[in-house]
């Protein structure tokens, strides 16, 4: 089969690759939407993860199911399925010890199989382990350009609000407002957010960020945004920060931004650099309660479940960060160029297989 993905570090190209075999538990799937993702870019362009050679990229899918393995319950050949980024293995003995989100149940990381550690969903067919646990039914009405806003976009972005362990009633700061940010905005609404000031400098994402729900925008080229969010709340602070774009340096603009006692929630993917910084006045030194969660969205189909729920019950439309649609396989490679060169008019791309 075909697949688009990392010949090596800085370089992209189709690749041929085996079908995957199935074992008992799994399904093959074939690609009705793909979306390609910023975590991509780290991957390739920074070699965030370090080197993979002949990697099919892609963990953001909706699909057909080709074939299940002969355990499989829930799901046969025909079905129309969301497919999370995160895929973890629930049959591992350590995800009875890995917390709720397991994704670590055999090690750090170890949920984010597609484009990690296994070949992607930009290809013919991918392989999906363990999917009962894993997939979830596209539900009757769902478009694919929202659906595949599902597996990782909606849910990060999610989770950010979780880890950032948003009370109602909270002032809250976004910090990067690409498609993920947007998402953390709608995630802060649903945590009971009053207010929400999101950091961002692109209009089409600003303007859709109040859309969702923001309170106002910080321009981060407009001057330092610690100064900024300082002065909108009068020199107090915020009660939480959401990490969701931007270099190492925000991570310390967040401590210094949050009041003592509150909590970040990181999603942002560091791509570069050995250490990331926390200021130690900011966090008066060691001493402030600041608390920093960063981490991996959660996977499975419960949580894909939930994600429909909150769309299908119409809350929030994920349709509306889908600022590009391409048709065909072949534009998977344009898509992705999309990501990494961000105009002014990008939010996120998708492909209609
Ligand atoms: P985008 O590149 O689309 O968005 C990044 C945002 O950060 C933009 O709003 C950008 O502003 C803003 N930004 C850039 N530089 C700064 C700065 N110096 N200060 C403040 N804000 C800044 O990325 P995505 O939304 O697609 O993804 C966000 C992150 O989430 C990525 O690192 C991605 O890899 C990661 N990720 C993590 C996952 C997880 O499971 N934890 C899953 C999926 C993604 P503008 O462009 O307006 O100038
Ligand atoms: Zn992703």
């Amino acid at each position: 089969m075909r697949g688009f993905g990392m010949l090596k570090i800085n370089s992209t190209g189709w690749i041929e690759a085996e079908r995957p075999a199935i074992g008992p538990f799994d399904a093959l799937l074939e690609p009705l939407a793909l979306a390609p993702c910023t975590s991509d870019i780290h991957t390739v362009y920074e070699g965030a993860i370090g080197e993979r050679h002949n990697l099919i990229l892609g963990h953001e899918a909706v699909g057909r199911v080709v074939e299940v393995g002969r355990e499989v319950r829930d799901f046969k050949p025909g079905d129309r399925v969301i497919v999370p980024a995160i895929t973890p293995e629930w049959r591992a003995v350590r995800i009875q010890g890995c917390g709720v989100p397991a994704c670590h149940s055999e090690g750090a990381l170890s949920g984010w199989k597609f484009s990690n550690t296994k070949h992607g969903s930009f290809a013919e067919f991918f392989h999906v382990n363990d999917a009962d646990m894993n997939l979830a039914l596209l539900p009757e009405g769902m478009t694919l350009e929202q659906a595949v806003m599902l597996p990782d976009m909606v849910t990060t972005g999610i989770h950010g609000a979780e880890l950032a362990d948003i009370s109602v009633g909270a002032t809250v700061a976004v910090i990067g407002i690409g498609p993920v940010g947007l998402m953390a905005v709608v995630g802060a609404v649903l945590r009971g957010a009053a207010r929400i000031l999101a950091v961002g400098s692109r209009k089409k994402c600003a303007d859709l960020a109040i859309r969702y729900g923001a309170s106002e925008i910080i321009n981060y080229k407009n001057g330092d945004i610690v100064d900024q969010v300082l002065e909108a709340t009068n020199g107090i602070g915020v009660d939480n920060v959401i990490v969701a774009g931007g270099p190492p340096e925000v991570l310390a603009q967040a401590v210094n931004m949050v009041k003592a006692g509150g909590t970040i929630g990181n999603i942002n993917y560091f791509g570069e650099g050995d250490t990331l910084p926390i200021p130690r006045t900011g966090w008066a030194y060691g001493m402030a309660h600041k608390s920093i969660h960063g981490g991996l969205t959660p996977g499975g189909r419960e949580r894909m479940e939930r994600m429909a729920a909150l769309v299908m019950n119409r809350r929030f439309d994920p349709g509306l960060l889908v600022s590009h649609v391409f048709r065909g396989i072949d534009k998977i490679s344009e898509a992705l160029e999309m990501m990494h060169h961000k105009s002014e008019e990008v939010i996120k791309p998708v492909v209609i297989v």
